[in-house]
């Protein structure tokens, strides 16, 4: 008889719910991502999944039946490569159709309980857009360059908003004119959606997308509904387009925000790294001088409220 003692081996891809079993125990992960080294299938899978990226919502644009002013054919500064998966070709190749405000869209962006849902200027860029595609599904920049161009052509060139200097805290009035601002655009060399994040410590993999309206109404709807702090977890929750297991599944969303709030140090630090949460503002600020202490303020760290871009007092 041979005494030889087998080594004790769990064929892991019989497990049938393994992903349940995952994410319990930080042992457990261990043993697991130990003892499955199925690179390819996992590769094949992350490929899929970067190969479908982010899906913009259908969205049939309801014809207008008075159309007293054409609509303009606006050039995109993401120059659509965000919008691929979109049924509109113009908005595929970086172009959307849009109109002027009318009194419908100006009574949107004075109805009080609208801009204290923060969206106002969403609903009305809605109805300004002709072309077939969601202002939900619109990148951050996209967004406040359209906005600027409604402002531009519906009520003025100019505009003048309240800054705070983050250095000694006075308060200023600043100008633009929408026309000389600089916009930065997209092209193949600097857009990367999904943005692949490989973890170190657990072998997963992580694929983002870059922040979008939707991105940000998310955010605030959550705050809103829950009496919690938002963790960063949840704003990781929010731009996520899929998780794959080191084994090659996907972990289910409803398991996203654990999965973030579980993960360990180094994997955390990871994601951090590829996520700066750019609010627009840069390119359309750009840098400001403080006229009180003479220190530069960054565009980027500048709190616009979008609604002011519709008064017509300043
Ligand atoms: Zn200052």
């Amino acid at each position: 008889m041979d005494n030889k003692k087998e080594e004790i081996k769990i064929d892991l891809s019989s497990v049938s719910n393994m992903d349940a079993i995952k994410g319990t125990n930080p042992s457990v992960d261990s043993f697991i991502d130990k003892n499955t080294q199925k690179k390819p299938e996992k590769e094949q899978k992350v490929s899929e999944l970067i190969e479908t990226g982010y899906k913009v919502e259908h969205f049939d644009k309801y014809p207008r039946k008075f159309e007293f002013v054409p609509a303009d054919k606006v050039k995109l500064p993401s120059n659509g490569l965000p919008y691929q998966s979109c049924d509109d070709e113009d908005v595929k190749s970086g172009f959307i159709w849009i109109y002027p405000l009318t009194m419908k869209e100006e009574e949107i962006l004075s109805t009080p309980k609208y801009i204290n849902e923060g969206v106002a200027t969403i609903m009305a860029l809605n109805n300004c857009i002709k072309s077939n595609i969601d202002a939900m599904d619109l990148t951050v920049g996209d967004f406040y360059y359209l906005l600027m161009y409604l402002r531009q052509v519906s009520i003025s060139d100019n505009f003048s908003f309240e800054i705070k200097c983050p250095h000694c805290g006075h308060e200023f009035k600043h100008d633009i004119k929408i026309s000389e601002q600089k916009f930065d655009e997209l092209d193949e060399s600097n857009f990367n959606e999904p943005i692949r994040v490989d973890l170190p410590m657990t072998n997963y993999t992580v694929l983002l997308g870059i922040p979008r309206i939707r991105t940000i109404r998310e955010i605030s709807w959550m705050m809103n509904d829950t009496k919690n702090e938002i963790g960063v977890a949840d704003v990781l929750y929010v731009r996520t387009i899929a998780i794959i297991t080191p084994n090659g599944n996907e972990v289910p969303k409803s398991d996203w925000v654990v999965f973030y709030n579980n993960l360990p140090h180094k994997d955390y630090d990871t994601i951090l790294n590829f996520t700066q949460f750019d609010n627009g503002m840069g390119h359309i600020v750009g840098n400001v001088k403080c006229p009180e202490c003479g220190k530069e303020i960054e565009g980027s760290s500048v709190d616009l409220n979008t609604d002011a871009l519709f008064r017509y007092e300043s």
